[in-house]
């Protein structure tokens, strides 16, 4: 189960470093993208802090408490996760999260307990928390794993110690995707730069979903402003497409995320693409759009996850109204329209 971390070296040597020293953290919050073993990682620290041979590395450790922890079957070490979940509520935390934490350590040094995607903790559940992280129970240690710190309080951030995981290195991706899918070395290398060095998210990309980016993208690209059916059309595949299926809507949102941030980097000169199989399209758009609006569309595209995701916002109209401000063209007026030759000026000519 722990076995494979790739990387992180810096961030478990500290963490190996405090439980030899004896100077754990009651809490720790692990930030970094999606799927750069994060979880994997903390696994490893529950399985350092309650090894019985030295503290080695569970997957090297052969002793009793490392092996089970490998198996995921130690009864001192946890792993809360909220699949499907958006909100975590009040109720959950107490029977999930604390239930774990308060009973003492059955065989174990420390109670570990892993918090997977804590950004879906929702504000009353955090404040309910905040308790616990004030007051933890002796020989308990909290984990903390998300995506968007952003998204917890920062009076539940201030309390835990930080820990940031950077990306995986693509080349890194590229390989693990080449000799565990086979993909050709090409579209290995796509998909590695797709995933913003996150192995996870590359391990879940296939053919079928390349394909759906790309029209989705394509779409975006060509929407007009001054074509209200198009916006309503493509908000509504998009919301249907991602109806109950969270995963989607924020493969969809980091889709477009990088589309903006490609085109931003076209426009400054940076070759250094994620959708390189679509730079024609993205030169196209890259003219006649400064940064700075590039950068505003950015944040709406953040803020409309949000909506949707935390403030349960419906998901087409927010959509919608994320595509408009995609789509407005400077200035406010509407994009010229019926002329297929200014079909891209919609994302954002300056005229
Ligand atoms: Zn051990």
């Amino acid at each position: 189960m722990t076995t494979n971390i790739a990387g992180h070296e810096f961030q478990r040597e500290i963490l190996r470093r405090a439980a030899a020293e004896n100077v754990v953290s009651h809490a720790y919050l692990f930030s970094g993208p999606d799927g750069v073993g994060k979880r994997l990682v903390a696994l490893e620290f529950a399985g350092v802090v309650n090894c019985t041979s030295g503290g080695g590395s569970p997957s090297e450790c052969g002793c009793g408490s490392c092996r089970k922890v490998e198996k995921g079957i130690h009864p001192d070490v946890a792993m809360v996760e909220f699949a499907g979940v958006r909100n975590i509520k009040v109720d959950q935390v107490r029977d999930e999260i604390e239930e774990k934490l308060y009973l003492k350590p059955f065989e174990g040094r420390f109670k570990v307990v892993i918090v997977d995607e804590a950004e879906k903790l929702n504000n009353s559940a955090q404040n309910a928390f905040l308790k616990t992280l004030e007051e933890p129970p002796p020989a308990s240690i909290i984990i903390l794993v998300t995506s968007r710190p952003g998204a917890l309080l920062p009076t539940i951030r201030s309390r835990c110690q930080p820990l940031n995981f950077g990306a995986l290195p693509e080349r890194y991706i590229a390989d693990v995707l080449a000799e565990k899918a086979g993909l050709p070395p090409d579209e290995a290398g796509l998909y590695a730069r797709i995933s913003s060095g996150s192995l996870g998210a590359a391990l879940r990309l296939d053919a079928e979903t390349m394909e759906w980016r790309r029209e989705l993208l394509s779409a975006l690209g060509g929407m007009s402003a001054g074509s209200a059916s198009d916006i309503v059309s493509l908000a509504e595949q998009l919301s249907e497409s991602a109806s109950g299926d969270q995963a989607r809507l924020d493969l969809a949102f980091r889709f477009i995320s990088l589309w903006l941030r490609d085109i931003a980097f076209l426009k400054i000169g940076s070759g250094d693409l994620s959708n390189v199989d679509m730079k024609d399209e993205l030169a196209a758009l890259a003219e006649g759009i400064d940064v700075a609006s590039l950068m505003e569309r950015q944040r709406q595209v953040e803020k409309t996850w949000y909506d949707i995701v935390r403030a349960n916002a419906n998901t087409r109209l927010a959509l919608e109204n994320l595509f408009i401000k995609l789509a407005r063209k400077q200035g406010g007026g509407p994009a010229p329209s019926g002329n297929p030759d200014r079909r891209h000026a919609n994302i954002g000519d300056r005229a």
